[in-house]
């Protein structure tokens, strides 16, 4: 519960004194950590900020990850942390590659409900700004496979919602697709007043039994009606005729949703308002209204103690520097410590700082690091692909289909290697089948190419000879195809709610769920262009 002192000025002073909020916070974790055994071997039980600086060194999970598995198995928590460590979160082990995970105790998760309490303050001060009315969120959250029942699915209240999201943007197309496959059992669920069978969960049963409060029959028609429309296009402003905003996470990799979430809302205004991993928190979006491309979060200090690594750093790791001294305008790569064992430990993202809020910095979202795609030198990034798939997307529009799922890896099992795309699409109509027009495809290929760097497009090969890069492919998968794949991913113990579709699959047997679904095959028929 926020009580009623809380308000907007909380935002303003964290962000007004962030220098001195992290100093402190890194001295609180050096006093309760530094006897830990991990650190101990550093700090000799020291909890000088400058001895941390010179002597613990900047880490992967790799580095760390026998310690935490240490204290899962059951050792004490002074082995990292000198605080109780009461629970462990999963990632997803999708963006990154393998799954983790991190030891966090009762004490971050009120810490973050904090945080979390802000982001709504500043959520609902642009609401008011913009003059919407109070109403509900409609979200929608992931609990297990098994049960891909979202929760809250019924849409009782649907004249009340004036805000529909989900945490990623994955989840939320995810959501709609299954409402696609669903929603005449859920309207004969509505019209009785009986929810089906086959949803055993005792919990969901029966709130979602007390919102439907009994048959009725003339909400199952209006959404019928909606639902049966021969195009979802602007079904979520259909169903939720006061939305008046989406919100999820739409950086980064989930921009790649952007086109399906304009489709199905029409084109209802995007919010990304948190940027965080297992971790920790790291920011939140001050600016709810911004537009996907200038969506900016701006750090919290009193989370986690927060360190910059910059992208160029040449293996100096003298060069990475505090939250407050970060430049305008460079890319860095975050180094988190926390309370409970993670101690100068890389993200794995790439950030560009574009702001300051108040002395506190806002950094763009740009890429997971590791993301690359090479066959020669030359390394196509996880930006690359996004924004090459972005003028895909535009050819796609005067289309009858849409991607609704992508990922892709490099195959070099043959001489030239070239670079393999596996596509799901989905026909605009509900209920059509997808055709594929091969001319399209192979258009789309020569899009991909010609969207990548100048080095891919030089070793392509030019004028008719033939490069050390072989033609691009697209490979058209079933649809379910990337259901499958999260299955998958979810079976190796993977995180629903946070699943995101790897952008570039390296494992042999995501690769074989793939590979056991595909339909098609299209080539690139030209070598692409060396001018920009
Ligand atoms: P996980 O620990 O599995 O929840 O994954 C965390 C990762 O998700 C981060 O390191 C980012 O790569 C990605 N992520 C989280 N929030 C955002 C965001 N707002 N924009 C882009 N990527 C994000």
């Amino acid at each position: 519960m926020m009580s009623s002192s809380f308000d907007l000025s909380h935002l303003e002073e964290l962000t007004s004194n962030a220098e001195q909020t992290q100093d402190d916070l890194l001295k609180e974790i050096l006093t309760l950590n530094a006897n830990t055994e991990y650190l101990r071997q550093f700090l000799h039980g020291s909890s000088d900020k400058t001895l941390f600086k010179k002597n613990v060194p900047v880490v992967s999970y790799e580095d760390v990850k026998s310690y935490i598995e240490r204290v899962a198995n059951g050792e004490p928590s002074d082995v990292i942390s000198g605080g109780p460590i009461t629970r462990f979160i999963k990632s997803t082990g999708t963006s990154g590659g393998k799954q983790k995970i991190f030891p966090i105790n009762d004490e971050y998760i009120e810490q973050l409900g904090y945080v979390l309490n802000l982001r709504s303050l500043v959520i609902s001060k642009y609401f008011n700004e913009i003059g919407v009315e109070q109403g509900k969120t409609m979200e929608f959250h992931f609990i297990r496979p098994e049960s891909t029942t979202p929760s809250g699915l019924p849409l009782s209240l649907r004249d009340e919602v004036v805000r529909v999201g989900a945490a990623f943007a994955y989840s939320l197309v995810r959501a709609i697709d299954f409402l696609g496959n669903y929603w005449k059992e859920l309207c004969g669920n509505i019209r009785s007043g009986h929810v089906s069978e086959w949803i055993t969960n005792h919990n969901c049963r029966s709130s979602v039994s007390a919102i439907l409060g009994g048959p009725n029959p003339i909400l199952a028609d209006v959404i019928e009606q909606e639902c049966s429309h021969k195009s979802w296009e602007g079904i979520i402003a259909r169903l939720w005729p006061k939305a008046k905003r989406i919100e999820c996470i739409i950086t980064g990799q989930m921009g790649q949703y952007i086109p399906i979430l304009d489709f199905y809302s029409n084109k209802l205004p995007l919010g990304s308002t948190i940027y965080g991993s297992s971790e920790s928190l790291f920011g939140i979006n001050v600016d709810p209204l911004s537009k996907p491309q200038d969506v900016s979060y701006t750090f919290v200090p009193n989370l986690s103690y927060f360190e910059f690594l910059p992208v160029d750093h040449d293996g100096d790791m003298a060069s990475i520097v505090d939250l407050v001294n970060v430049k305008l305008g460079c890319y860095y790569e975050p180094v988190v410590t926390n309370y409970f064992g993670l101690n100068r430990y890389l993200i794995g993202d790439i950030l560009q700082v574009v702001g300051f809020y108040n002395s506190t910095p806002q950094f763009r979202f740009i890429r997971r690091k590791n993301v690359v795609l090479s066959v020669d030198i030359e390394a196509t990034t996880e930006e690359d692909i996004l924004k090459a798939l972005a003028h895909v997307n535009l050819l796609l529009e005067s289309s009858d289909v849409m991607l609704i799922g992508f990922t892709c890896y490099a195959d070099i099992s043959t001489f030239p290697g070239h670079y393999v795309f596996y596509w799901e699409l989905k026909a605009r109509g509900v209920n059509d089948v997808v055709e594929v027009d091969k001319k399209v495809f192979v258009k789309c290929c020569s899009v991909l190419e010609e969207s990548f760097n100048v080095l891919y497009r030089r070793f392509r090969g030019q004028r008719g000879q033939d490069g050390s890069i072989g033609a691009l492919e697209i490979r058209v998968v079933q649809q379910g195809t990337f259901d499958s794949l999260m299955e998958y991913f979810i079976s190796q113990g993977g995180s629903t709610t946070q699943y995101k579709t790897p952008i570039c699959i390296n494992s042999s047997e995501a690769l074989a769920v793939l590979e056991n679904r595909v339909l098609d095959r299209f080539y690139s028929e030209r070598s692409p262009s060396l001018e920009t």
